[in-house]
């Protein structure tokens, strides 16, 4: 099995600082979002399934998914939420799977941007990185990006888990608080880390 590191981490902690430094160095980069929205393309059994159980009503004309439809739809109750979460997520680990088989590499990572401890994730993974930054720091760093207010970014992490709840599943941890440096060397080290610990597996 190919050594899988998972990456997760708030928003604007700094995920895609990391994951694009260590894509830099070689590493494959396999992304959930990415693989989440390739699961409800046309002629995907995921789609199918959402609209036998959400209704017509969450296609575009045509016959894409309407997401902005199936998310008013899904986040009516725990109960269709739930389902949106029982259809979407084997066909998301199992496309992840798949993803991870074709790596020609020592290892890889897999960005989780919603991994949880519980998370079926979890089990695919060797190790665990979570990237952190200061409540402020994160919030600071969003603003400038996206232009969203404070109250929905702070809206958007009080939906996510704390990151005292991910240090606890953490494996390894990237403080970003400093310098876009200073977060590219920690990830070189951890990447050296890595690739010692992916061939101590292998024997
Ligand atoms: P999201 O979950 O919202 O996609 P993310 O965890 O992928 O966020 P990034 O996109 O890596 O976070 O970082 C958020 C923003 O902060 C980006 O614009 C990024 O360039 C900037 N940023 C990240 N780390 C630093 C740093 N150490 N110094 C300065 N800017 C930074």
């Amino acid at each position: 099995a190919i050594y899988t590191v998972g990456l997760t981490g708030g928003i604007g902690s700094g995920k895609t600082v990391v994951s694009d430094h260590l894509g830099s160095l070689g590493v494959p980069i396999i992304d959930t979002d990415v693989i989440a929205r390739q699961v409800v393309q046309p002629g995907q059994p995921a789609l199918s399934a959402l609209v036998e159980f959400f209704g017509n009503e969450i296609l575009l004309e045509d016959g894409s998914l309407n997401r902005n439809e199936l998310r008013q739809r899904a986040f009516k109750s725990d109960q269709t939420k739930a389902k949106l979460d029982a259809i979407t997520h084997p066909a998301i680990r199992i496309a992840t799977l798949q993803e991870i088989q074709l790596v020609e590499f020592s290892y890889c990572v897999v960005v989780v941007p919603l991994l949880t401890s519980t998370s079926e994730f979890g089990k695919i993974m060797n190790r665990v990185l979570v990237v952190t930054a200061d409540h402020e720091t994160k919030i600071r760093r969003v603003q400038s990006r996206s232009g969203l207010s404070h109250e929905e970014i702070e809206r958007i992490m009080a939906s996510q888990l704390s990151d005292t709840e991910r240090l606890a599943f953490a494996d390894d941890v990237i403080e970003n608080n400093s310098t876009l440096a200073a977060a590219r060397q920690a990830t070189e080290r951890l990447h050296h880390q890595y690739l010692t610990l992916s061939q101590q597996n292998d024997t």
